[in-house]
């Protein structure tokens, strides 16, 4: 089978939709996009592995292996997209169109651009020996719940020297970004006549003890916690929703709060959620009601490699760019916990991604494959 070329690549991986959200009826399958992947991995001699995701019949990771040995590269994308409203778009968000030097379509940016230039990247490179294996991975539900590369670090694989993880970057390196935790309080009392607090335990007396302690700790977290490579320099902790009760003569019953916290690199998430668990839940005594903090999602690490990693140095010479930190959050904590030294590197703007109309510039797509080369280059010959 002749290998399709870049835009065909692209163009199928765009035409199959693989949407994930954390809201059942948008969620699809990626299986059609690593199946593309599969065949054209194959054809180029990868041994690929579909890799399924625990409890997700219809996820799975695509790990492709070309040659062997200790070392070697991984060049990571996600298959998903984030959901898209068709209706705000100019054109087919599942159609790549061409205008104004730019090719439109849902994932064309962040990531499955990335994911097709990679493929075009390794052709190069089929008909010699590697000395250490170049790696190609697919994963699931990266803009959901990270559960693909949940599952690859269950499994402890795939291992390599490296790893490129192909998010829209503006072909700029990044060494660094904050964690995310979305964390919810809740509160059960009980309801009463509200003309004789006796009757009842209110659960919004107590919430309001828990907001003015998760507001010390924010304090103490900013005071103690500060890189100022970040634009927003200090861990920060929003308040994002509060429900709760029904009426005014009423003892207010039960009240939730939902929270999101993003620590900075070094700051661990269990260890955060004990300092907060412990702050909060004598409360509970103290107001005679019951409290519940849990996480809404496991949560994304913060991550950091080190400004001196050779990854860093490389891709910092190949770009002409410093190695930045940014707001958004990766599989890199993933890869990383591997064991390989790893970096946010690829096509297209964060500014286009999750938006209607996004796109890939056209003069970003040879800048890309070259540097590609030179890292396979590097790391597999
Ligand atoms: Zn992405």
């Amino acid at each position: 089978m002749p290998l399709p070329d870049t835009m065909t690549m692209l163009r199928e991986l765009i035409a199959a939709p693989s949407i994930s959200s954390t809201t059942p009826d948008w969620d699809q399958s990626n299986l059609a996009v690593i199946e593309h992947l599969h065949t054209w991995l194959e054809a180029l001699g990868f041994n690929c592995e579909v890799m399924p995701v625990p409890g997700e019949p219809t996820k799975a990771n695509l790990i492709a292996t070309l040659g062997s040995g200790p070392g070697g590269l991984v060049l990571s994308g996600h298959t998903d997209t984030v959901p898209c409203d068709p209706q705000l778009w100019r054109s087919d968000p599942f159609k790549v169109e061409e205008r104004d030097q730019r090719l439109y379509g849902l994932g064309t940016c962040d990531m499955k651009g990335f994911l097709a230039l990679a493929v075009e990247a390794a052709k190069s490179f089929t008909d010699q020996p590697l000395k250490s294996p170049l790696i190609i991975l697919a994963t699931a539900d990266e803009e959901s719940s990270m559960s693909g590369a949940r599952a690859l670090v269950d499994a402890g694989r795939p291992k390599a020297r490296a790893a490129v993880i192909g998010e829209p970057s503006s072909l700029k390196p990044v060494r660094m970004h904050k964690g995310m935790m979305m964390e919810a309080v809740r509160i059960e009392g009980r309801s009463g006549h509200s003309s004789d607090p006796s009757l009842g335990a209110n659960a919004l007396d107590a919430m309001q003890q828990v907001l003015n302690e998760l507001a010390a700790f924010r304090s103490e977290l900013q005071s103690r916690y500060h890189n100022s490579d970040f634009r927003v320099d200090v861990p920060t902790l929003n308040f994002g929703c509060i429900h709760g009760g029904d009426n005014p003569n009423r003892i207010c019953g039960q009240c939730e709060l939902e929270f999101d916290l993003r620590p900075l690199p070094g700051m661990s998430l269990e260890g955060l959620r004990d300092a907060i668990s412990a702050r909060l839940l004598p409360f509970g005594e103290r107001f005679g009601v019951k409290l519940e903090a849990r996480p809404l999602f496991p949560g994304i690490p913060a991550f950091e490699t080190p400004a001196s990693s050779e990854l860093v140095n490389l891709a910092e010479k190949l770009t002409g760019h410093k190695a930045q930190a940014v707001a958004y959050g990766t599989e890199a904590p993933f890869l990383q916990q591997l064991g390989m030294d790893t970096i946010i590197l690829g096509p297209g703007s964060i500014d286009q991604a999750h938006q209607p109309d996004e796109y890939l510039a056209l003069d970003q797509i040879q800048p890309t494959i070259d540097i590609l080369k030179q890292m396979i280059t590097r790391y597999c010959l």
